[in-house]
């Protein structure tokens, strides 16, 4: 049988390219000045909270891989569950047909979303369930004959890299390439504690009859720097915006699933969204797979006789079998006791670790809302997203067998809820170095 060992066991060694050499001959890697980029690291396989690189050293994942596993890596688990339904139903188009995975887990969904969640509509990305809730409120209300045009977002806000999801995050040096060709939206700024009456004051005025919906990354804006707020003043601002009469969209793409130390940051609150955006910790990290759910009123709006009233949008793998397959077992392991008690075990030791974070003199603003833990770097021009310290600590970390991605000069712990309290441990104890390095 030819296969790629066999291929590259014919070439002598020493000419031979290593993985990461071939990658960079062909590969163009996410959020990467290709340039200078050191070459990647390449990873052979991964268990629980480690990744194991080709060159047999290994790497604590205190990111969660880009915040999407929730149980640690290659869950057998999810694995079985996968590997069955592979060889059952890998994928069937969801125009005209269904399959048992869709169905139970748009039931299972709704049975832990808030009430007043009834449907669901699936695709393959936290970009795509964005870009599905702002399609559904702008066609709700094109469909009511009210047409309404300006959406409303928070200052800092990351909602993904696609046209709309990319319009409504906060405007910044990424999306400035872009910027004529994003639609208008009005901007309040994270209502971070001590600024919860400005930012009212100013959401008063801007929600008006006109406003078609207004969305948020509830509790934590991530990409944003891991921006903490608190649950009180967003239900006051759902309240501003429903009395204008616009739709609210909570996107819980990364705070859903337990991150936050409830089920779905939403939980925190007594007001409910219309539209809520599902995807990363949606599979366990295992799979694309998007979600947006929203309520019947704006379901009905797009039931009619009148074929233009339908919601024209859809994408290849729409519901593939195997990724909410994937979900459904992550599922099992979220609503399990052991999961509960783990997302407990982190967030006490987060909350531990805060009090020694809080002692160092090049820390700042540290924040927690349960497994996920942040704080500031404050040494000089530390903070933009493009300085150095970035890199310094990245690096000083990864050379310790932690990965971590700073934003900026904002560090934040995001592990696997599987991982140890030792595994825990030995991630404070190095960042403890790091603060040691800086605060010289
Ligand atoms: C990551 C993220 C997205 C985009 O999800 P992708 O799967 O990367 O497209 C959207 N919203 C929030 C809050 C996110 O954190």
């Amino acid at each position: 049988m030819l296969s790629n060992s066999t291929l590259n066991s014919s070439l002598p060694s020493s000419i031979s390219p290593s993985l990461a050499e071939r990658d960079k001959a062909v590969i163009w890697h996410p959020f990467t000045q290709m340039q200078t980029a050191p070459l990647p690291i390449p990873i052979v396989r991964a268990e629980g909270s480690v990744l194991y690189g080709a060159d047999g050293r290994t790497y604590l994942d205190m990111i969660s891989s880009w915040w999407v596993n929730l149980h640690g890596h290659a869950h057998p688990y999810i694995a079985e569950r996968v590997s069955q339904q592979l060889r059952t139903l890998e994928h069937v188009i969801f125009a005209g047909f269904t399959h048992e995975p869709a169905v139970d887990l748009a039931e299972r969904l709704l049975s832990i979303l808030p009430a007043n969640q009834a449907k669901v509509f699936y695709s393959d990305n936290g970009s795509t369930a964005v870009e599905v809730a702002l399609k559904m409120a702008f066609q709700y209300w094109h469909n009511l004959g009210q047409p309404r045009r300006k959406v409303v977002a928070l200052d800092g806000a990351y909602h993904g890299d696609t046209f709309g999801a990319m319009a409504v995050g906060g405007r910044s040096a990424f999306s400035a390439p872009f910027a004529p060709f994003l639609f208008d939206v009005d901007y309040i700024p994270a209502p971070v504690p001590g600024q919860e009456e400005t930012v009212l004051q100013l959401a008063e005025t801007l929600f008006t009859a006109d406003v078609a919906a207004f969305i948020a990354e509830p509790l934590v804006q991530g990409s944003g720097g891991m921006v903490m707020y608190e649950p009180d003043v967003l239900d006051k601002l759902f309240q501003l915006a429903r009395r204008s009469g616009s739709l609210i969209i909570a996107d819980e793409v990364m705070t859903g699933f337990g991150r936050t130390g409830r089920l779905f940051a939403s939980d925190y609150l007594q007001e409910k969204a219309d539209l809520m955006c599902l995807s990363k910790g949606l599979t366990g990290g295992t799979m694309a797979l998007g979600v947006t759910t929203c309520t019947q009123t704006i379901y009905d709006a797009f039931l009619s006789d009148d074929k233009l009233k339908t919601l024209f949008h859809g994408h290849s793998f729409t519901a593939n079998p195997l990724a909410c397959t994937a979900a459904l077992a992550s599922l099992d392991l979220t609503l399990s006791e052991e999961t509960k008690l783990n997302l407990k075990r982190i967030g006490d030791q987060h909350t531990a670790f805060s009090q020694t974070l809080a002692q160092s003199s090049v820390v700042a603003n540290v924040r927690q809302r349960g497994t996920l833990l942040a704080f500031n770097l404050v040494t000089e021009g530390a903070t933009s997203y493009f300085n150095n310290i970035r890199d310094v600590a990245y690096n000083f970390l990864l050379e310790r067998g932690i990965l971590m991605r700073p934003l900026g000069n904002v560090l934040y712990l995001m592990p696997p809820y599987c991982t140890s309290d030792e595994q825990l441990q030995y991630a404070y104890e190095q960042v403890e170095e790091l603060l040691k390095e800086l605060s010289q």
